[in-house]
């Protein structure tokens, strides 16, 4: 508290983030990153990048990143956003598209940045309770608002919306953007990248944080109708004119282009989250169906932060929310094989 901040800042209610605890043996599973490097282009790219040409600013309309976004989307420039992470164009996204007379709708459990970005802007939302079965009900939906963010897949709950669903809320709200967090798409989700030609209001958000496992890189993008990327474009112009620099610029082109490595990966995640989920029931756990790089899983018989904390006994971090309706979930990101061995046998131990 400082006599001198602003009426905004005491009202802030910033965002708490995973911690990022170094310590040698650690099995970090808490903040879903990738086990898997990035793409080894990437990595070479970004080493061309650092040299004498860093005097000069970096393109500050991120015209190469967008292509390479275009390119694998097969959209025109004019329609892909580019910010220094995910987290910062949703920011310009609350602030350019979401802010309106009516309230904005977010589903109770999700990215809790959400209401962060809300409380920042000034933004009046409603939280829509998920169903009994931790679902988005897109008829739930049907209610005035100004504009509507769902993540899909959602997070922390890991459960998927298949495209139908996506495409009755863009036809149910013709009149409201409606926003659409991509963050854990390629853990076999259904991009609504698909529906853009038919929805002019429609913004898919997407990182290179998760499945391009470039969470230091911090590089995220938009997509969507011209229209709604030019709002973008002019917050992102009043606030910071290069929020990517060379190297993050060069390290993403090659990283999105590299679409074999992310595939690779990602199946890798895929099936080591198959096995870590089939063993967890084995013991017991009620484990969501995840279309993501974490499980959300939770146990009858023990209380999760519990079981979070034998855990960080043994020197395995997991989430865990202290958070009405998910206060006995834990949030596992998915390790690898060995990693998520060790978290069983772990699990095994504390469970008796
Ligand atoms: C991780 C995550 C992001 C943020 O990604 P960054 O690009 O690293 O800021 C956005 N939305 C959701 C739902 C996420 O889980």
């Amino acid at each position: 508290m400082s006599r001198y901040w602003s009426d905004v800042v005491h009202g802030l209610r910033p965002y708490t983030p995973g911690e990022q605890v170094q310590m040698p043996g650690l099995v970090k599973l808490n903040t879903n990153e990738n086990p898997y490097g990035p793409s080894p282009r990437a990595v070479a790219a970004m080493q061309a990048a650092v040299g004498d040409q860093l005097r000069k600013y970096s393109d500050p309309g991120n015209a190469a990143v967008k292509d390479a976004v275009a390119r694998r989307y097969g959209l025109a420039r004019e329609q892909v956003f580019v910010g220094n992470s995910s987290d910062e164009v949703l920011a310009h996204t609350f602030q350019a598209l979401l802010k309106h007379a009516l309230p904005l709708l977010c589903p109770d459990i999700s990215y809790s940045f959400y209401p962060t970005y809300c409380s920042l802007y000034g933004i009046e939302a409603v939280q829509v309770p998920l169903n009994a079965r931790y679902e988005i009900d897109v008829a739930d939906y049907n209610r005035p608002c100004g504009a509507i963010i769902i993540a899909n897949p959602n997070a922390p709950t890991g459960i998927g919306l298949p495209l139908q669903r996506i495409e009755a809320l863009l036809a149910a709200h013709p009149d409201q953007v409606v926003v659409i967090d991509e963050a854990y798409v390629d853990f076999g989700g259904q991009s609504a990248i698909a529906l853009l030609g038919r929805y002019d209001n429609l913004l898919v958000v997407q990182t290179l944080s998760k499945s391009r496992s470039l969470a230091g890189l911090r590089v995220g993008y938009a997509v969507g109708h011209p229209d709604l990327i030019a709002g973008l474009e002019r917050v992102k112009n009043s606030f910071n004119c290069y929020p990517l620099g060379q190297v993050a610029q060069a390290g993403a082109v090659a990283a999105i282009d590299d679409a074999a490595h992310m595939e690779q990966t990602s199946q890798a995640i895929i099936a080591t989250r198959a096995w870590l989920a089939a063993q967890m029931q084995a013991l017991g756990f009620d484990v969501l169906p995840s279309q993501a790089n974490f499980i959300f899983a939770r146990h009858p018989g023990h209380d999760a932060a519990q079981i979070a904390a034998g855990l960080r006994e043994r020197a395995i971090l997991v989430r865990h929310f202290k958070q009405a309706r998910i206060d006995q979930f834990l949030r596992i990101s998915i390790g690898t094989d060995d990693e998520c061995a060790k978290l069983v046998d772990a699990l095994k131990a504390i469970l008796g």
